[in-house]
């Protein structure tokens, strides 16, 4: 057996990578030619590669590591709840201290009277959990007709079979069969993209009255639920126009249609407040969560659901959990990263003092000649590039091809910044300081003069 350590040379871990692991959201292949980046440390902000490179992750890892990198304590907590207690089952009336005290703990957190947890150890899962729970719900209540999950175009709930169909991603659709049946889609409220003439407002509110277009058509006796982030990650950071979401919420009460809010990204923190839904106003009935819930830390996930449709699904044998629905490591991780983004007041410092500074150094992005828009929530942001600010133009040649000059500028010069077709994301720990933002926006306006001057050469910097 070969030892495979930090200290092997680059080339030769780049080579056994692309020999035997298969990457995800990838085109495996390309590996053989030019190797994946091999990430060996972090702390705080910043990690660091086999060459000793130290990069600035604005992306928080995949949008988790919302208290920063290389906290002792959840190692910490990690190994004495793998000493007592490493791993036992919830299933057939067992329980154990850490899932029981994660429980209570959200429960706490969580508004309104979202008491309940169900978990898995990651955010798909937990959908396909939301997907069998709403559908079991109206059954029970003697509806068993309700079963179509309303959601949206480039949406994110997830890559399994029931959350990637509740995705709107048209990429994941075209593999492997999805959408799984009684799904629907609507239109996102991505004024940038698709609002033409009309002004964010109106546009907003036409977004959310697809919703009321779509029940009637497909009648009030066949939809259980709308599903949807209340800021949309995955997507291209898409905040929602104002009107959007009090529009959304009047008519799942008045249709009483089951109201998922996928906090997966919006929750612990990421908006400026514990949850999305807090930030935009609503009353989700189930909640999905994930990510940030262990900072990445450990893999976890959950849906926390109302006291009715709790009390809906408690009432029969519910036949769903995973071997490791609240694994007890997990739990215990979790726990423990909730105490620090509380007691460190991570959020409130995020609101009151980091938050406003990010969005006016972030903002300031917009000045630069390929920016039309620069647009943040809290800790999530995004660039909409164009030839043409005025307009709001696309580029000519293939859409995303700019973003991903950007995005490659960005990994030269040591910053983790994504691109979602020509967009510029930014999801960074809640932790980020100040002079860790001045260098966030120093590398980001670099990378896109460089992207810039790429897409000019290559004849692309026009309107298509
Ligand atoms: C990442 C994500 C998921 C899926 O979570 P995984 O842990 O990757 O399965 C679901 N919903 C949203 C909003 C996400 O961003």
């Amino acid at each position: 057996m070969v030892s495979i350590t930090n200290h092997m040379p680059t080339a030769e871990l780049q080579a056994l990578d692309a020999a035997h692991h298969v990457h995800p959201f990838s085109t495996n292949a390309g590996f053989a030619t030019k190797g994946a980046r091999v990430i060996t440390g972090a702390d705080g902000c910043w990690l660091s590669d086999s060459e000793g490179e130290k990069i600035l992750d604005a992306m928080a890892g995949l949008w988790c590591v919302n208290i920063g990198y290389g906290r002792d304590e959840l190692a910490e907590v990690a190994a004495r709840q793998m000493k007592e207690l490493p791993y036992y089952n919830t299933f057939f009336m067992t329980t154990h201290v850490p899932v029981i005290a994660l429980s209570a703990k959200l429960a706490e957190l969580a508004p309104g009277d979202l008491n309940h947890v169900m978990y898995s150890s990651s955010g798909s899962e937990a959908n396909d959990t939301n997907l069998r729970i709403v559908r079991t719900y109206w059954a029970e209540k003697g509806k068993p007709s309700k079963k179509v999950v309303i959601a949206r175009w480039n949406g994110y709930h997830g890559s399994s079979m029931g959350s990637g169909s509740l995705g709107g991603m048209k990429s994941i659709h075209s593999q492997g069969g999805l959408p799984i049946p009684d799904i629907h889609h609507i239109g996102q409220p991505d004024w940038w993209s698709e609002g033409g003439d009309m002004s964010p407002e109106d546009f907003g509110l036409m977004r959310a009255q697809e919703l009321e277009q779509a029940i009637l058509e497909l009648g009030e006796d066949k939809v259980a639920a709308f599903i949807a982030e209340p800021v949309q990650g995955a997507g291209g950071v898409i905040i929602p126009p104002a009107t959007y979401w009090p529009e959304i919420q009047r008519i799942c009460d008045k249709y009483e249609i089951l109201l998922i809010a996928d906090e997966v990204i919006c929750g612990f923190g990421r908006t400026g407040n514990w949850f999305g839904c807090q930030t935009m106003g609503i009353r989700p009935d189930i909640m999905t969560i994930a990510k940030g819930l262990s900072s990445g830390y450990q893999p976890i996930g959950g849906s926390i659901l109302s006291d009715e449709v709790n009390a809906v699904i408690a009432a029969t044998e519910f036949n769903h959990g995973y071997t490791y629905s609240g694994h007890p490591v997990a739990a215990a991780v979790a726990l423990e990263n909730l105490r620090i983004l509380e007691e460190e007041k991570v959020i409130a410092r995020l609101q009151d003092d980091t938050g406003p500074y990010l969005k006016e150094q972030f903002e300031s992005l917009a000045q630069h000649p390929m920016v039309g828009e620069a647009k943040i929530i809290g800790a999530m942001g995004s660039l909409a590039l164009t030839p043409d600010k005025a307009t709001r133009a696309k580029f000519a040649g293939k859409e995303g091809a700019v973003g991903f000059m950007v995005r490659e500028r960005c990994f030269a010069n040591n910053l983790v910044m994504r691109h979602v077709g020509d967009r510029m994301i930014i999801s960074p720990p809640l932790v980020i300081s100040k002079a860790e933002i001045d260098t966030l926006i120093e590398r980001a306006w670099k990378s896109l003069d460089e992207g810039m001057a790429r897409a000019k050469a290559e004849g692309i910097f026009k309107a298509a």
